[in-house]
């Protein structure tokens, strides 16, 4: 068996550390030490996300998170704009009409962000749109849209913003206080390095006011009971102990490197990549606001992105992810966020030479690697 290496935005490498802590002999979800744990990852979670907010864990993957925070905020009947730049950004409509609610959709075309102006006149139009949900970084095309801005624009109407910062959060700063965002949403499996099987929710009071008066059917996902039962340290159902342990592990890691560290490693392992696959001549698909958490790029002319992906598992056992959707085939995306190193991106880098060359693209057999060497050699 091949040695695996991750280098898919998701599920990300866990650090071994992580993994020896996970390690340990299980204890009793309702045991005074599991509250003492449970409590540590509440303060944990609240210095992740930079906020005084209630964050509550969910025992989901992070879609999870995201259904809670319709089923939370709205009734049926209810409008609500859903910013649709990708993959992810549809999955909000989906959530929105399966509980419902009526998705107002603003489509922005794939590869670019939306323009917080755009938001501004949808709600200046229609005052009873009760949230704006969007991605901080839209997974499927590497777009970090422009979360601070669009907070700007919900502050003062009635609507909540929802940010879904499950590719985004612990690769660059999003402070949910400072910038005054609504709803923060994580996962476990990309920039926490941690296995998937945890996602977050961070409520804030505008959040709270609204999920008063919310109608939508809600039984393990909900709000209300998890913030009485997660405020005293419980969880309310059976609490994934072993993540929690290795969730822990995680903080006392960022803790150590310094989570401002992080972001710089992130950004530098990102300038590195897109610096290589400009030297290999490749463009990325990303046509603004290009994010640090992951790059896609355009496969060449004439060559399909799924056999780039396909050539690196196949034969090396290297994970990078494809296009989806209206994207499937003519991209490849790879991921700098968590445990990644940069010599991980090197032999990424590499792999994507050798699976180019073995497709029939011509160019300069080690541009992309020099080009990243480079980098890393002045950082
Ligand atoms: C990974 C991801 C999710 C959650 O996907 P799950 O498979 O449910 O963990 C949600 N939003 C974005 C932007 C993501 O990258």
């Amino acid at each position: 068996m091949k040695k695996v290496s991750l280098l898919a935005p998701g599920p990300t490498p866990v650090p071994p550390r992580t993994l020896l802590a996970m390690a340990q002999p299980l204890i009793h979800h309702r045991s005074s030490d599991f509250l003492d744990i449970f409590g540590q990852v509440r303060e944990g979670l609240k210095k992740l996300f930079k906020t005084e907010n209630d964050v509550l864990v969910f025992c989901s993957s992070g879609t999870g998170a995201m259904e809670s925070a319709v089923a939370n905020l709205l009734s049926p009947g209810d409008k609500a704009i859903a910013i649709r730049g990708g993959k992810f950004g549809e999955r909000w409509t989906e959530l929105l009409e399966a509980y419902g609610c009526q998705a107002v959709n603003l489509d922005v075309e794939w590869g670019y962000a939306v323009k917080p102006a755009d938001v501004a006149a949808l709600l200046k139009q229609d005052p009873s749109i009760k949230a704006v949900y969007v991605q901080a970084l839209e997974t499927s095309t590497g777009v970090s849209h422009p979360i601070k801005e669009l907070a700007q624009v919900t502050k003062d109407t009635g609507a909540v913003l929802v940010v879904d910062a499950v590719s985004a959060l612990g690769a660059y700063d999003i402070p949910t206080d400072e910038w005054g965002l609504d709803v923060v949403l994580s996962g476990s499996q990309k920039a926490l390095m941690l296995p998937p099987g945890l996602a977050f929710a961070s409520i804030g009071p505008k959040a709270l006011e609204m999920m008063k008066t919310s109608k939508c059917p809600k039984y393990y996902f909900s709000w209300a009971k998890e913030l009485k039962n997660q405020g005293i340290n419980k969880g309310t159902f059976t609490s994934p102990v072993t993540l929690f342990m290795g969730l822990l592990d995680i903080f006392e890691l960022i803790e150590e490197m310094g989570l401002d560290n992080i972001y710089r490693e992130t950004e530098i392992k990102s300038k590195a990549f897109k610096a290589a696959m400009a030297a290999l001549g490749l463009s990325l698909y990303s046509k603004e606001n290009a994010s640090v958490g992951l790059t896609a790029v355009e496969a060449p002319e004439g060559i399909d992105g799924q056999d780039v992906v396909g050539w690196l598992k196949n034969k090396y056992a290297i994970f990078i992810a494809g296009g989806q959707a209206q994207a499937k085939g003519k991209i490849f995306r790879v991921a700098h966020m968590g445990y990644i190193s940069e010599f991980d991106t090197l032999q990424g880098i590499s792999a994507i030479e050798m699976a180019l060359a073995g497709l029939g693209y011509k160019f300069d057999m080690g541009a992309g690697v020099a080009a990243a060497q480079k980098i890393f050699g002045e950082a």
